[in-house]
């Protein structure tokens, strides 16, 4: 499954480094909107990833940090450098729906993914319903699963770019699954994120070779595991928790 890589925030003299720890990626994401930076900032670092990769897609990813109107100033600025897609430019899904609309009118070719406003909405599929969208990114852990997820980008009928939410090599095989498994897969996958862990819970980490990452299962070592457990103390604590979040869902209509 082709991955991309990430160049976070940086300045624009640090984007070359972080490009070569990715090696070949067919795609790569670059954050934009970073607080305290500006859109200034944003173009020379999108421009030099561009004059860097000629050959590769590029998107953005604003994590919900623009306005609607800056959004769209940014964009529409951006949109030379020649973009996949830009990724949750505003935090809400009416912003998403108004940054989509005035680029639309403008004759601005960025389509607009959505990422927190499907992970973290009560119903996944509001910002497909309301034409808030042109593409959605799936996390399987967050969605609750791959046969979920797979539900989820169905039921939406958009294209799906599949990411991690910074997981193990367990998880990373989780989306790999995924990916593997949409009928359609027009971007390369966000999962290759592996390099950002301090470890691992096997020994045959699931890290991209030449851009891609092997669909495969992953051997979990009973030893890393151990090594790196959470403290029994922290452990009851979210365990405690996970009990009483469990208890306040209704109990599901089995038809019985
Ligand atoms: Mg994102």
């Amino acid at each position: 499954m082709p991955v991309n890589g990430t160049v976070p925030a940086v300045g624009v003299d640090q984007v070359e480094t972080v490009l070569a720890r990715f090696g070949a990626v067919p795609a790569v994401k670059v954050k934009v909107a970073e607080r305290g930076q500006t859109v200034a900032e944003d173009l020379a670092r999108v421009a030099e990833v561009r004059r860097l990769l000629p050959g590769a897609g590029i998107r953005v990813d604003a994590n919900g940090g623009w306005d609607v109107p800056t959004a769209v100033a940014a964009l529409e600025a951006l949109a030379g450098a020649g973009l996949e897609y830009a990724e949750q430019p505003v935090p809400d899904i009416a912003g998403l729906r108004a940054v989509r609309e005035e680029l639309a009118r403008r004759g601005i070719p960025v389509l607009i993914a959505a990422d927190e406003s499907v992970r973290k909405e009560t119903d996944p599929l509001r910002v497909a319903r309301e034409d808030a969208a042109d593409l959605i990114v799936v996390k399987v852990a967050p969605l609750g699963g791959v046969r979920r997820a797979l539900s989820i980008v169905a039921a939406a009928g958009l294209p799906a770019v599949v990411s991690s939410a910074l997981d193990t090599s367990v998880g990373i095989r989780a989306g790999v699954a995924l990916a593997a498994s949409l009928p359609e897969l027009p971007y390369a996958c966000g999962l290759g994120t592996l390099s950002l862990m301090d470890g691992d819970v096997t020994d045959e980490p699931l890290l991209p070779d030449g851009g891609a990452l092997a669909v495969r299962g992953v051997p979990v070592s009973e030893e890393l595991l151990e090594r790196y457990a959470a403290d029994p103390d922290v452990a009851r604590w979210w365990l405690d928790r996970l009990a009483r979040v469990y208890a306040q869902l209704p109990v599901p209509d089995t038809g019985h």
